[in-house]
């Protein structure tokens, strides 16, 4: 952009727009005219249809007509002043009352011409609108369609301090005036005709000042063209600068090849103890295909829980040994990566392959040891939370790194993971059900698989919502299910890093369950203040049944896999987001028996409550979930994280425009292939990137 470009200047610049609207307008993160203008509105008003006085019947109405008279009424409640203003037109008379406003005094006057737009009550003076929107105009103006705040569809954009909804429409329609007549336009003029969409400086326009005839409806739902030309301008430039951020890397040859053969398949199928479902096998397919490739993989594996993600990551992991390369696989927490290294460990049995565990809490000499067999190539499937990635250890041949349910994983770790020059192929796991719209959001640079289907012999999970009051009831069913040899968890709602105080609560939690309604029964309990080993202990005696019953924090929110346990109760229920009731909830239903889940909430219920709740009662499918997490959080509470890599996004709304971000990632798509790198569309994605997306940090 040139540096006289009349968007880039600063809203000061404009005339009405002193020191002190400048600041309020800053502190709503508008200082460019551009950041005005790429601001909707909250919502439109039709105030088009200008009615004869004497037609006039309750509801909102138009009027426009000469201002008869004009006076403050003082009323009998002391400071409280009502402004009365009588307007005339041809057919009759009416009133309009402001209430506190004596300033209009000084704004009113007999003999000029007004419209007024608001709300019609009737009295027993006749017809009177209620604090009304009102412009003046000359009766020329009006008839040319040319004014601003009535008499038209107006914009009604969100108050900002000082500046009112009319000031600010004042100031857009200043900044309109001003346009030159050709602005820089990111999206070319193919991809526009293609989809029908107007300029940028037609959309700007239209936008704010709606031509007549556009209906008020699709402008409050923001799809009309202008609106949805704006809203995938800021989408394309969105996936543009994710898609250059992925070209830095994806052209990049890696150092290493990866082939086939007869004899890794032979391997591949000592380690599979099952049949993969369909769903596996296309995952398998595509995570092969892509190591296959001269350039590095970047995949995210998405599978609800239970899915089986972790056999397909062990597949290719033997595929990548196979051809004398080193994998890593991360798991989120220790007790995941330990669970993953006695499965794994057990799987590879039969093969020349080893893994290692390295973790932060490990002993000393267990981690030299462990050190020692990476370094020297003896271990080649390192397995280890995401300390790994800071260690020193040094991979020999490192091809493939794993990355078991962690979305939180985001664009700049995997820069950081590339950045040390290696360049493996990289596979993201996860279960956290992510609407697709989110998924080419935070995972806009990686290619997608995902595994709809679950192993055979899957029941959904029973799962109902009760209140407190019913906890016996709840205890005395899981009694039942252990009488007939099944296990059950138990989970608090403690957050894991949080106080002592909480972690008294868990262990008083227990105490109580033991002495009362589960006595008799094995219990464990688990939480995250346990020392590394002790949750080993315990993790693993629940995992050979020696525990009945394993009482826990949320450590065991992902992961973790133990069939035989059929029952989740989840104490205070109402305390747990969706998207994690869902994880846990994907603890049972693992095995051939039908598992349950029991949401014991304590009331009073907020409404987001009531609704998670309602949708873990109504389905088990994670996407479904999703969806309603989204409907429910909004797209920012969904990661909550920079690093995820969420762009800060000014028009375009996650959760209504979920089908245009979609489409704006096919049109990136076909624009990175036609266009030159020097390209303007591409280069203001880049300079978007840090600037308007606030994506520097992460990569
Ligand atoms: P997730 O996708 O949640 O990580 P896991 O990989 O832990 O799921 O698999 C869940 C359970 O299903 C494990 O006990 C696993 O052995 C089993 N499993 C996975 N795939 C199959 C399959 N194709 N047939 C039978 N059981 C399977
Ligand atoms: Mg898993």
């Amino acid at each position: 952009m040139t540096p006289d470009d009349p968007l880039q200047a600063p809203l000061g610049d404009l005339p009405g727009v002193g020191p002190s609207r400048a600041a309020a307008l800053a502190s709503a993160g508008l200082h460019t005219v551009e950041d005005l203008l790429l601001r909707f509105p909250l919502r439109y008003e039709d105030r088009g249809h200008i009615v004869a006085i004497a037609s006039l019947r309750p509801g909102v109405a138009t009027v426009s007509g000469e201002v008869l008279e004009a006076e403050v009424r003082p009323t009998r409640r002391p400071r409280f002043t009502v402004f009365e203003v009588t307007v005339g037109d041809a057919s009759g008379t009416a009133r309009a009352v402001f209430f506190n406003q004596r300033f209009l005094a000084q704004v009113f006057r007999p003999g000029q011409q007004v419209v007024l737009h608001g709300k019609v009550e009737w009295t027993s003076l006749g017809a009177q609108f209620q604090s009304p929107q009102y412009e003046f105009v000359d009766v020329t103006a009006l008839s040319d369609g040319d004014s601003v705040h009535t008499g038209r569809i107006v914009p009604v954009y969100e108050r900002i301090g000082p500046l009112t909804p009319k000031l600010q429409r004042d100031l857009v329609a200043r900044a309109l005036d001003r346009l030159p007549e050709s602005i820089t336009d990111p999206l070319p003029q193919e991809a526009r005709r293609a989809r029908g969409l107007p300029s940028r400086r037609e959309a700007l326009l239209d936008t704010h000042f709606p031509p007549e005839g556009t209906s008020v409806e699709v402008l409050n739902a923001f799809r009309t063209p202008a609106q949805i030309r704006l809203i995938l301008e800021e989408f394309v430039l969105f996936q543009l600068a994710l898609a250059e951020q992925r070209a830095r890397v994806v052209t990049r040859a890696k150092p290493h090849r990866v082939e086939v053969s007869e004899a890794t398949r032979a391997l591949a199928r000592r380690v599979l103890p099952f049949t993969l479902t369909p769903g596996q096998k296309e995952a398998l397919r595509d995570i092969v295909t892509d190591l296959q490739r001269p350039t590095p993989m970047n995949r995210l594996l998405q599978g609800d829980v239970g899915a089986g993600k972790t056999i397909v990551a062990l597949l290719a992991a033997v595929v990548a040994m196979a051809n004398g390369l080193q994998v890593v696989l991360m798991a989120p927490t220790e007790l995941l990566a330990e669970q993953h290294a006695r499965t794994v460990a057990a799987r590879l049995a039969d093969t020349p392959f080893r893994s290692v565990l390295l973790t932060g809490s490990q002993r000393s000499v267990a981690r030299r040891d462990a050190l020692a067999c990476i370094a020297s190539g003896e271990a080649q499937l390192v397995i280890g939370t995401h300390a790994v990635l800071e260690d020193p250890a040094i991979f020999n041949r490192l091809g493939l790194v794993i990355i078991d349910e962690q979305h939180r994983f985001g664009v700049g770790q995997r820069a950081r993971l590339r950045s040390k020059g290696a360049l493996p192929d990289v596979l993201v796991m996860t279960a956290t059900p992510i609407p697709r719209t989110l998924t080419l959001t935070a995972y806009g640079d990686l290619d997608v698989s995902v595994i709809r289907d679950l192993p055979p012999g899957r029941q959904p999970v029973l799962t109902t919502a009760r209140p407190e009051v019913r906890r016996e009831e709840a205890y005395a069913f899981v009694r039942e299910q252990v009488a007939e040899g099944r296990q059950a968890y138990v989970v608090l709602p403690i957050i894991e890093d949080s106080d002592k105080i909480d972690v008294r609560a868990a262990v008083s939690m227990e105490a109580d369950l033991r002495a009362g309604p589960l006595a008799g029964l094995r219990l464990g309990l688990l939480h995250g203040k346990l020392k590394a080993a002790e949750k080993q202990a315990v993790m693993q005696a629940f995992v050979a049944h020696a525990l009945d019953v394993l009482v826990t924090t949320t450590v065991i929110e992902v992961g973790v896999d133990v069939p035989n346990a059929s029952v989740m109760i989840v104490e205070h229920a109402e305390r747990f987001g969706l998207a994690q009731l869902h994880q846990l909830r994907g603890r049972v239903g693992r095995g051939a028996e039908q598992s349950y889940a029991i949401l014991l909430f304590e009331r009073p219920l907020s409404e987001d409550a009531r609704e998670r709740l309602k949708a873990m009662t109504d389905t088990t499918d994670g996407f479904v979930i999703a969806e309603r997490d989204l409907a429910i959080r909004g797209p920012g509470d969904m990661f909550g994280t920079r690093q995820a890599g969420m762009p800060t996004l000014r028009i375009g709304d996650l959760r209504r425009d979920q089908d245009l971000m979609t489409e704006a990632h096919a049109m990136a798509r076909v624009l990175m292939e036609h266009l030159p790198p020097d390209a303007v569309s591409r280069r203001l994605a880049r300079q978007a990137w840090a600037g308007r997306f606030n994506l520097a940090q992460v990569g």
